[in-house]
């Protein structure tokens, strides 16, 4: 059958019958970004949204240089086109008022790309390549551009409707589609195979596993206008009694504040002046004076909207007919600004391997769950750097005792010996570098560093006791980093 005729013929079963090859829920990053790449395979998709209004959120602002070359290999770059986004080229890590600037790495290639000629334009610029950039924005904007996306693309049908139900075969139990309200109607829509992408709070999530997010903070946001940061273009990272704070530009005028809070911190207290107090009394004085005045002009006029920091270790996808995908199977602390970084490269990987090549019949469950293991473990090289990572940069850089404090310092001083001491960790945090190996070995060098500086700062006399003590930094390290290593080692 010619393509168009096949096209058209898969329109109408979308539009009358509602069948589709694959029917997604959530057009968030994850849905809309899979949608594009599936279409584009010939495939016919029904995306499903519940709420297509821009969203205003306070997640999903920062996208690493790994995330930009993920949505490049998608076809989407232009999707970061006119939403006035914000070149990002790296951190300043501001420690105690000390600052350390951390670039991306200039040197930086992902795995089996070829080497960089001096002659070679970069494929994201069309320029010189140069160090790589990541892209800070609205939220919203940047998902109306994806949705837009979406739309515009042959074979996917965007439909406003939120999914209440899953549809199970009364044979097989296996999934084949979702029930959902449109326009206050009840309705449903079928596909050979379900992918479920709505997010971190997601209705189906535990129908499939048994385990819940794990959220021991929460991010507030504050969105600050005309703030004068220390080192514009950069993403920054503010350590030093309580939690971390982070600062980025996501507009010309605007800048996010995400200010992380741990549960039941006596100063957010409501006895102490809940939030509001707590932001006053003990954030504000952290920040640069420059930060300041802009900073307190937001606690006084915005809305004050917070999000749990969730952690939630990856699953293989072991139900026929459905894939979890995006926040709703796996997540992270974002403090790292990872998880968008993650969903558009699952993206790519989930394309790869599903493709028609590959994967003639999407209701062959059998050959899908046999490509969602090898999705699975191919997946770790870079999903389990920056979920680690995330996890164990902000125990750090959330110290509540000693020995984090230690390796806090540790890490900052770590940073600044400069060289391969920031290209690894930044290589990896920003998407680039692709092996946990490497992750281990920095992580360890900051270890030994942290207990060096532990020794070696104390005075003659209590040096012995210091001695002793660097032991336990040490053990804390291994602490810190063995939960998240063993939870990326299960199936
Ligand atoms: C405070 C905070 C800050 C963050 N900052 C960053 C950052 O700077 N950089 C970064 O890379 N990552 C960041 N993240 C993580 C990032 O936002 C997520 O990893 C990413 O948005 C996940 O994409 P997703 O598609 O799985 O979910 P989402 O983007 O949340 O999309 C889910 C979609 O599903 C829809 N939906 C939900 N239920 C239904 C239903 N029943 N029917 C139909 N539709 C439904 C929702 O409306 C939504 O559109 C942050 C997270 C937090 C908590």
């Amino acid at each position: 059958m010619p393509i168009a005729e096949r096209r058209a013929k898969a329109e109408q079963r979308r539009s009358l019958y509602h069948e589709a090859d694959v029917v997604i829920v959530g057009a968030g990053i994850l849905g809309c970004a899979v949608a594009v790449a599936l279409g584009n395979q010939g495939r016919s998709v029904i995306l499903l949204e519940k709420s297509l209004r821009e969203p205003d959120r306070i997640v999903g602002e920062l996208l690493q240089p790994g995330g930009v070359a993920a949505l490049e290999k998608l076809g989407l770059r232009d999707c970061l086109e006119e939403i006035d986004a914000v070149k990002v080229f790296g951190y300043d890590v501001i420690y105690y008022g000390e600052e350390v600037r951390i670039s991306y790495p200039g040197n930086a290639r992902e795995d089996g790309e070829e080497p960089v000629q001096k002659s070679q334009t970069d494929e994201m610029r069309g320029t010189k390549r140069k160090r790589p950039e990541g892209r800070s924005f609205h939220h919203g904007r940047f998902i109306q551009r994806l949705r837009q996306r979406a739309m515009e693309t042959p074979n996917v049908t965007v439909v406003e409707a939120a999914a209440t139900e899953l549809v199970r075969c009364g044979f097989t139990d296996r999934i084949v589609g979702v029930e959902a309200t449109v326009s206050g109607r009840e309705d449903a829509f079928f596909g050979d195979l379900t992918i479920i992408a709505d997010g971190y709070a997601s209705k189906f999530r535990k129908e499939f596993r048994k385990d819940l997010p794990v959220a021991k903070s929460k991010f507030w946001g504050l969105e600050l206008i005309d703030a004068k940061l220390p080192m514009p273009n950069h993403g920054h990272v503010i350590l030093g009694d309580g939690a971390p704070v982070l600062l980025y530009q996501i507009g010309t005028h605007e800048t996010r504040a995400l200010i992380d809070i741990p549960q039941n911190l006596p100063s957010a207290a409501v006895e102490a002046g809940g939030v509001k107090g707590h932001l006053k009394k003990v954030v504000l004085p952290s920040l640069p004076a420059e930060v300041r005045p802009s900073f307190e002009a937001a606690i006084d006029r915005d809305r004050l909207r917070s999000m749990p920091n969730s952690w939630l270790p990856p699953t293989t996808n072991k139900s026929s007919g459905l894939i979890l995908l995006g926040d709703a199977m796996n997540m992270r602390h974002p403090l790292t600004g990872g998880g968008m970084t993650v969903a558009f490269n699952d993206a790519v990987l989930l394309s790869e391997l599903l493709s028609p090549e590959s994967v003639p019949d999407l209701a062959d469950a059998h050959a899908v769950l046999k490509k969602m293991r090898v999705f699975h473990w191919r997946r770790k090289g870079l999903t389990s750097v920056i979920n680690i990572l995330a996890q164990a940069l902000y125990s750090l850089f959330a110290a509540d005792d000693a020995q984090l404090k230690a390796l806090q310092m540790g890490c900052f001083h770590y940073f600044k010996l400069g060289g391969n001491c920031i290209d690894g960790p930044v290589g990896l945090l920003a998407g680039i570098i692709r092996r946990p190996f490497v992750l281990f070995y920095h992580f360890f060098a900051v270890a030994l560093y942290a207990m060096w500086i532990y020794v070696t700062s104390a005075s003659l006399a209590i040096m012995p006791l210091r001695l002793l003590g660097s032991a336990g930094v040490f053990w804390k390290a291994c602490v810190v980093i063995m939960p998240y290593i063993f939870s990326e080692l299960q199936s």
